[in-house]
């Protein structure tokens, strides 16, 4: 094997979560390679679509200690309130910036924003191997080191590295052939998204109403736009997404109510099956798995990616001291520090999210009375709102360097 086919750290999957990991790492002396299935280009790789992505404060400042935060400074939408309702029902609560001393709770951008400036990032740096379009076909673990074999265009190449992630999204095939346990949900509902435009100004507030068939949320964006997420059984997705732009807005309008005025101007309409997905354990051996590969949300909260993002910091935090002291990225040891650091925090947000997404679906009066109870209660006692703020800005917890504004080094 040649010098050139070593490597510290082979992540596969450059998506959100395996580039924002390749950028936090590279230019730290570390051999460091990065491999993508599709060209790396927000054209080609289809989860770097139009959906629009909620950027918790916290992930703004871990962009910001990895540099990438300029580039995406002006094409993100700062979310000044949010604003969590039962529709029909008289519970409601609202978060704001001002009230937590903050400039913004959050940021929405599209995906394919997202994905063209973390992949523009990712050409500049020199010290990263980007080996793209190529697949990850098999890997086997041996106690020094982890063999991959990859296949580019047609033709096979062996690896080997100290360190392998898995940032190979929700059905990784790392994660299944290494054997790991999941918890799995099927919710039964797709999630409808597109962007429309309200004839009110948004205000930079974002709405999380609860219905009594599924949830919807509803962004701020760029230029007077909302990106929606509406939350459609399986079995009336297809007629949902047949409706011509006019039925479609009637019918959003009609779920979502009046609150941002007339709707209009409604784009493409893409379908997202929704499930829920947590693997028991983030570290097997010589490989870590982060982002969807370990945790996929229901995306009503807009916590999937911010999740996935604190593995990256965490990761790299752990990584990075390895290195500087002279260990084993891949030992034991290293990874122990990053499994008890983040198995706790993914269990607690695919708990809290799954269970937000049952209670407000549950239909018996009883519960309806006592969710809307506590909404109310959550408005009325700082005490209350106050930790709900810092969580949905990712604020609680351990954090990571990163996200404290410290350089890895
Ligand atoms: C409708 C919707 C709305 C959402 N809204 C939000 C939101 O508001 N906020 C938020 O935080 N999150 C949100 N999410 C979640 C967010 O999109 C995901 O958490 C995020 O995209 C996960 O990124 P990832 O890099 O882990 O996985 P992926 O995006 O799935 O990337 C995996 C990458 O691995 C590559 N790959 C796979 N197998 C191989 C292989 N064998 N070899 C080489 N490469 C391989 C793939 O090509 C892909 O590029 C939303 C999700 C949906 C569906």
């Amino acid at each position: 094997m040649n010098d050139s086919d070593q490597y510290d750290l082979v992540i596969v999957g450059g998506g959100m979560v395996g580039a924002s990991l390749a950028i936090a790492l590279a230019g730290r002396g570390l051999r460091l390679a990065l491999v993508e299935a599709f060209e790396p280009s927000s054209n080609s790789q289809p989860n770097y679509d139009d959906r629009a992505i909620a950027l918790a404060y916290g992930t703004r400042l871990i962009f910001e200690a990895i540099d990438v935060w300029p580039a995406l400074a002006s094409v993100a939408e700062p979310i000044d309130k949010i604003h969590v309702s039962d529709r029909g029902h008289f519970g409601a609560t609202r978060l704001s910036s001002h009230d937590e001393g903050m400039p913004a709770l959050g940021y929405v951008l599209t995906a394919r924003e997202l994905g063209r400036v973390l992949n523009a990032q990712l050409r500049q740096d020199r010290s990263l191997d980007l080996i793209a379009p190529a697949r990850v076909v098999d890997f086997a673990q041996k106690d020094d080191g982890v063999a991959v074999e990859i296949e580019r265009d047609g033709l096979m190449r062996s690896l080997r590295c100290r360190l392998l992630v898995a940032a190979d999204g929700g059905s990784s095939s790392i994660r299944q052939k290494l054997d790991v346990p999941v918890q799995q949900w099927q919710y039964g509902q797709s999630a409808v998204v597109a962007n429309i435009t309200p004839s009110h100004p948004h205000q930079g507030v974002a709405f999380e109403r609860f219905t009594d068939a599924g949830p919807v949320a509803l962004l701020p964006m760029t230029e007077g736009r909302c990106a929606l997420v509406w939350t459609v059984a399986d079995d009336e997705v297809d007629s949902v997404l047949a409706l011509d732009d006019e039925a479609f807005i009637t019918a959003f309008q009609t779920r979502f109510g009046q609150r941002l005025g007339r709707f209009s101007q409604v784009g493409r309409r893409f379908a997202h099956p929704l499930s829920l997905m947590r693997a028991k354990q983030s570290v097997s051996g010589r490989v870590a798995i982060i982002g969807n590969a370990a945790h996929t949300l229901h995306p009503i909260a807009g916590q999937g990616f911010n999740l996935g993002i604190r593995d990256v910091a965490a990761l790299a935090e752990v990584v990075a001291d390895a290195h500087a002291g002279d260990r084993d990225p891949g030992s034991t040891d290293t990874l122990a520090n990053y499994s008890r650091w983040r198995i706790g925090e993914q269990r607690n947000v695919a708990l809290v999210t799954d269970g937000l997404v049952r209670l407000f679906i549950n239909p018996l009066r009883a519960v309806r009375v006592g969710r809307n109870l506590g909404l109310v209660a959550m408005e009325c006692l700082p005490w209350l709102k106050h930790p709900l703020a810092r969580a949905a800005m990712g604020l609680t917890g351990r954090q990571p360097r990163l996200a404290r504004g410290v350089p890895l080094d």
